[in-house]
C-alpha cells in the first residue's frame, strides 16, 4: 500500500476536528465511544461540553448514571455510556492513571478491539489496527475483497491484513489516515478516486467496481412496535413517567406505554389492576426509528384517577427538562 503518500495526503487535508487535535488517552476514548454508530457533525457539540464538564477521568468517575445520561441525551445507544462511566470509575479506582497497554485497555468495560485499536494507535502511535465502516470500505476497495463484512471471520482476516501495514506506517497518522480517506475521498456513493492517494493501486478504481464494494450482507428487517402512550397527569397536576428497565434505554424516564392499538385495551388492562384513568384528549401520533426498531406511538393526554402503578413516579412538568430522555419520548409535545 501507499502508506506515505496516504499519511502525506492526511497531513495536508484533514479536518481540524476537537478530538483528533489531542493525544489525550481519555479523550480519545470518550470521543471514539460518542462516534460508535454516530455521525462526527452529531458528536461535535457534545464532545465539546462533555469534556468541558469531565476534562479528566477522574472527574467523569464522580458522576453518576442518571447525570451522565442526561448530558448526552440525543446521542442513543446509551448503553455504552453506562459502561463508560463504569470504566472511569475502574480506572480511578485503580490509581495508575489511564492504561497503557493494549489488553489493559481491551479489558475497560465497554471497549471492544475497534476501540482499543483506535485509543493504542491514535493516544500512543502504537501499531494496533483499528478497523471501522471507513477502513472497511477502502481497504475492501483497495485490494478488491468481495467477503461479507457482516461476518465476524471476514472482518478479523481484514483486521490482520490491516495489522500488517500499520506495523510499517506511523500508527497515529496511519490510523486517522484511513478513516479521513473513508470519510472525506472513499465514500459509500460516489467516491472522488480522482484526487485519491491511493489511485494508483487500487483495485476497484482500475476495474471499476468501487460501489460494489464493500459487501455487506442485509440486515434485518427493523422490528415494528405500537404502542399507546400516555400523558398522565394526577390531581395535583404532576405528570407519570417511568424510569425504563429494559436493555433498550435502560435507565432514561419515559411516559408510561402499552405495546397496543386499542386505548380501549389498555384503560382495561388498568382497571384489571385497579388503576383508573379518564381520557381527555388524543394528542398525536409520534414515529421513532431506532436502528432496529420503529415505535409508532399514540399519545393520549389522560387524568389519573385512582391507584398507580408501582414503577411510575410524579414529576412536575419542567422538571421533565432536566431528567434524561430517551428522543422517542422527548418527541411528544
Ligand atoms: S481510488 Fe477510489 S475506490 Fe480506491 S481507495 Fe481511493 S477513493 Fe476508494
Amino acid at each position: 500500500m501507499d502508506i506515505k503518500k496516504l499519511e502525506a495526503w492526511y497531513e495536508l487535508n484533514h479536518r481540524k476536528l476537537l478530538f483528533r487535535e489531542t493525544t489525550d488517552p481519555y479523550k480519545i476514548w470518550i470521543s471514539e465511544i460518542m462516534l460508535q454508530q454516530t455521525q462526527v457533525e452529531t458528536v461535535l457539540p457534545f464532545f465539546e461540553k462533555f469534556i468541558k464538564k469531565y476534562p479528566t477521568v477522574e472527574m467523569l468517575a464522580q458522576s453518576d448514571q442518571e447525570t451522565l445520561k442526561k448530558d448526552v441525551e440525543g446521542l442513543g445507544y446509551y448503553r455504552r455510556f453506562k459502561y463508560m462511566l463504569l470504566a472511569a470509575q475502574q480506572i480511578t479506582n485503580n490509581n495508575h492513571g489511564f492504561p497503557k497497554t493494549y489488553e489493559e485497555v481491551l479489558a475497560l468495560p465497554g471497549v471492544g478491539s475497534y476501540t482499543a485499536g483506535a485509543i493504542m494507535s491514535i493516544a500512543y502511535d502504537k501499531p494496533y489496527s483499528a478497523l471501522d465502516g471507513n477502513v472497511i470500505r477502502v481497504l475492501s476497495r483497495y485490494l478488491n475483497i468481495d467477503d461479507d463484512f457482516r461476518i465476524e471471520k471476514n472482518r478479523k482476516q481484514l483486521d490482520q491484513i490491516n495489522q500488517t501495514y500499520i506495523k510499517k506506517a506511523n500508527p497515529r497518522i496511519y490510523t486517522q489516515s484511513l478513516m479521513e480517506l473513508g470519510a472525506l475521498i472513499c465514500r459509500p456513493k460516489n467516491p472522488k478516486c480522482d484526487i485519491c492517494p491511493l489511485k494508483e493501486h487500487c483495485q476497484a478504481f482500475e476495474l471499476s467496481i468501487q460501489e460494489q464494494l464493500p459487501v455487506m450482507s442485509k440486515l434485518k428487517d427493523k422490528k415494528e412496535f405500537s404502542y399507546i402512550t400516555l400523558k398522565l397527569y394526577d390531581k395535583n397536576n404532576q405528570i407519570v413517567l417511568r424510569k425504563r428497565t429494559e436493555s433498550l434505554l435502560e435507565g432514561m424516564y419515559e411516559y408510561p406505554q402499552f405495546e397496543s392499538e386499542s386505548i380501549m385495551d389498555v384503560i382495561s388492562k388498568l382497571e384489571s389492576k385497579d388503576i383508573f384513568i379518564d381520557i381527555i384528549d388524543k394528542k398525536q401520533q409520534v414515529k421513532h426509528v431506532f436502528t432496529h426498531q420503529v415505535w409508532y406511538m399514540d399519545v393520549y393526554e389522560a387524568r389519573l384517577l385512582k391507584n398507580q402503578d408501582a414503577s411510575w413516579i410524579f414529576v412536575d412538568k419542567n422538571q421533565i427538562k432536566k431528567l434524561p430522555m430517551a428522543i422517542a419520548h422527548r418527541k411528544i409535545k
